[in-house]
């Protein structure tokens, strides 16, 4: 492909799509990223950067104006205290971005449109066990996901599958699995697990008790965004219209997490459990058979590894906050 393609990268001010835009700078493409806010912790790397807010049809069209390529990243989500709290503002914001964006999309005769789904898409009845099976593409039916947000992005990948089969829109539909890393919101109630925790972990003398959402036990895979954003472009890259899983098998308790995050910090905390707290399904796994076949390739960061730069990352952002803002971020999430 030319890197004269020009490309609009939506929700440019967020985490992946942020750390999306800086790859595609670095491979030489024309980057333009759109959001309703700007990058929160180092200014982005894209040629233009507008605030459009997607909800609306017209924004769209100007966001999809002289383009190439979309990867459309823009959404309303957070971690799972944010996705079961806010289910009709999640569902109604996320369903008017996309379906706007693939009109537009389509009306603008754009060349080929990523939408960014997620596991959450899967049967909570595949999800009882937190020694999970993992997930096939196939298991998102007969459909049981996530309350609102789930059912949000369900319903976009099938938008996607009539955008191609009425208009011949050239559609890639990607199911992230839970990713982390350094640059990504770690306090104020949107953040996801490895976040959450790093933040507690780093608040924490050594010794002290840390509270975690759940029994622990409950399983999950972590992909770190360097990974995510190899995948997304080697996914927009390739002839798949099917949805594929992007993520790792590398399952890890909670419990689990909070140790390898504390040993990093080199502290010995006291686990408090929550059983009050969301937690979301009980056990969740990424097969990555289709996207081997696919690709050839598969996210390989080890959960360690990733750990090691996103804790001290955080810790570092934390570092640079007077004393009473950092005792506020304890109590949060
Ligand atoms: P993020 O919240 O950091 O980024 C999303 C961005 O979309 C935000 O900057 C937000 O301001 C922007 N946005 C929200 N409403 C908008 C609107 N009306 N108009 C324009 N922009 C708007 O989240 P992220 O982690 O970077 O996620 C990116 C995509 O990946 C999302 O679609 C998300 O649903 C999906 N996803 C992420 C994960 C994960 O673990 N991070 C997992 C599954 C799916």
């Amino acid at each position: 492909m030319p890197n004269q393609c020009r490309i609009l990268v939506t929700g440019a001010g967020g985490f992946i799509g942020h750390h999306l835009v800086k790859r595609l700078k670095n491979d030489g493409f024309w980057v333009r990223g759109v959001d309703i806010k700007y990058p929160e912790y180092e200014s982005s790397a894209a040629d233009e950067f507008e605030i459009l807010d997607l909800r609306e049809f017209h924004n769209c069209m100007e966001a999809t104006r002289n383009i190439d390529r979309v990867y459309n990243l823009a959404a309303d989500m957070g971690g799972i205290g944010y996705i079961t709290a806010f289910l009709a503002d999640i569902s109604r914001n996320n369903t008017l971005i996309n379906a706007h964006m693939l009109e537009a999309s389509h009306q603008n005769r754009i060349e080929r449109f990523l939408f960014s789904s997620s596991a959450c898409v899967y049967a909570g009845y595949k999800q009882k066990s937190a020694d999970v099976t993992p997930l096939k593409e196939e298991d998102a039916y007969p459909a049981d996901p996530e309350p609102g947000y789930g059912w949000e992005k369900l319903y976009a990948e099938e938008m996607c599958k009539y955008y191609h089969k009425d208009h011949a829109l050239e559609t890639r539909i990607v199911r992230f699995h839970n990713v982390y890393g350094p640059l990504g919101t770690y306090e104020g109630g949107k953040e996801k697990a490895p976040a959450a925790i790093s933040r507690k972990v780093a608040l924490s003398a050594n010794g002290s008790d840390i509270e975690i959402w759940g029994d622990g036990q409950q399983t999950r895979s972590f992909m770190y965004v360097d990974d995510c954003v190899e995948g997304l472009i080697r996914i927009m890259n390739s002839d798949c219209r099917e949805p594929l899983n992007l993520g790792t098998d590398e399952l890890v308790t909670i419990d689990g997490l909070v140790d390898m995050i504390s040993e990093i910090a080199e502290k010995k905390l006291n686990k408090v459990h929550d059983a009050t707290k969301p937690q979301g399904v009980r056990g969740r796994n990424s097969d990555n058979n289709r996207l081997q076949q696919v690709l050839g390739w598969e996210p390989s960061i080890q959960l360690k590894t990733g750990l090691v730069t996103t804790y001290k990352w955080i810790e570092a952002e934390l570092n640079k906050k007077p004393e009473s803002q950092a005792a506020a971020a304890l109590t949060v999430a």
